[in-house]
């Protein structure tokens, strides 16, 4: 098999023969004609098929080791997606506490009016005993956000298998560069692709992976059903953005542990939270009057919500990602309100620990 950097750089290329473009052609035609009576050229409508967007979830199914992927037009979409076109009505699914925020908001919706119920679990064990009643699916992230706490993905697909639930994985955190969950016994990955995949802040989209037959139609016939496809132009986006994931991970990475090593030293922050790998870290500054004007004084490191692009971002998710969970359920899984979370760009390491250490000075 070809090792990711491969496939990330060539992806697109050779997929137009006629031209020999190396650089995936962006096909905007909504129709295609038909050859004959009874035939197709394998495109006929975009929402259907396209070959732009074809690229794309070839791509992403290859680098995740899957068989099927589909592009949506958010993270929010892919997890959608996977819940509307995988579950029926009544269905219990069994999650983790410290989920995305907009995930939590999604599903608490969809308990409020009647459609699913959820059961929200703090950590394995929890789980574990969640999964002895009826279950139809399983939905982590891992690591979680913003404490960066790692599940074991081979554990809990085990006993999904066991009490007959899909397990699916949002790695919209760690990409298929640090961790394939199909691998490791999932049945669905979802991502954010708005995050590290496009990796330039400059588009909204979603990918899901499986390698199931039939958990590929059902996905195949729930997207061409209701149109939550990826736009064409976004499609090329994310192709042309996935294509340094590789290059840019490495320097997130080294970036995230220069910082990580400032922190650790640093008197004004009582904890730091990062797993060791990637380019997401959350710390715990000393006291919550300091926040406002820290944040100010940052001259790089911007105050933004997202994560995963080549511009270092900082986070409150108190009043940010995860102002849509209640304060009692945040603060009882450690999601204290001192919690900032930052996602390292592909600055200069030192420009970025520099950049920290001044805007502490400036509070302290
Ligand atoms: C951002 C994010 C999502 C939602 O994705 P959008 O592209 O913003 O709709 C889902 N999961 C995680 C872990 C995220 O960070």
């Amino acid at each position: 098999m070809k090792h990711v950097e491969t496939i990330l750089a060539q992806l697109g290329n050779h997929s137009d023969p006629r031209t020999g473009a190396i650089n995936t052609p962006i096909y905007l035609s909504t129709a295609y004609a038909h050859p004959h009576l009874g035939e197709s050229t394998g495109y006929d409508y975009v929402r259907t098929a396209n070959p732009t967007r074809d690229v794309l979830q070839a791509g992403i199914a290859e680098l995740e080791g899957g068989k099927y992927g589909f592009a949506t037009a958010s993270g929010m979409a892919a997890i959608q997606l996977v819940l509307e076109g995988l579950l029926k009505a009544g269905d219990r699914i069994v999650t983790l506490q410290d989920l995305y925020g907009g995930a939590y908001r999604y599903f608490h919706h969809m308990e409020e009016l009647g459609v699913y119920q959820f059961e929200y679990c703090l950590d394995q064990e929890a789980l574990e005993a969640a999964l002895k009643e009826e279950t139809a699916m399983v939905f982590i992230e891992t690591p979680t956000n913003p404490l960066m706490v790692e599940f074991d993905i081979e554990a809990i697909a085990d006993l999904a298998k066991a009490a007959g639930a899909l397990l699916v994985v949002d790695n919209t955190f760690y990409t298929p560069i640090i961790q394939r969950p199909l691998e490791l016994g999932a049945d669905v990955v979802v991502h954010s692709a708005t995050k590290y995949l496009a990796g330039h802040n400059d588009v909204l989209a979603g990918l899901v992976v499986c390698s199931r037959d039939d958990l590929g139609e059902k996905l195949d016939f729930q997207l061409n059903t209701t149109g939550s496809t990826l736009s064409v132009f976004d499609s090329w986006l994310v192709i042309r953005g996935l294509k340094t994931l590789a290059l840019r991970f490495k320097q997130h990475e080294k970036n995230a542990r220069a910082i990580v090593d400032y922190l650790k030293e640093e008197p004004l922050v009582t904890a730091v939270n990062y797993p060791g790998r990637g380019g997401m870290l959350s710390f715990a500054i000393k006291d919550t009057e300091l926040i406002s004007d820290f944040l100010q004084a940052l001259d790089i490191i911007t105050f933004a919500e997202s994560l995963g692009g080549v511009e270092s971002l900082i986070t409150y998710p108190k009043t940010q990602t995860h102002a849509d969970i209640p304060e009692e359920v945040r603060l009882s899984y450690g999601l204290t309100d001192e919690i900032l979370r930052i996602s390292t760009g592909i600055e200069f390491a030192e420009d970025l620990v520099a950049d920290l250490k001044q805007a502490f000075d400036a509070v302290r």
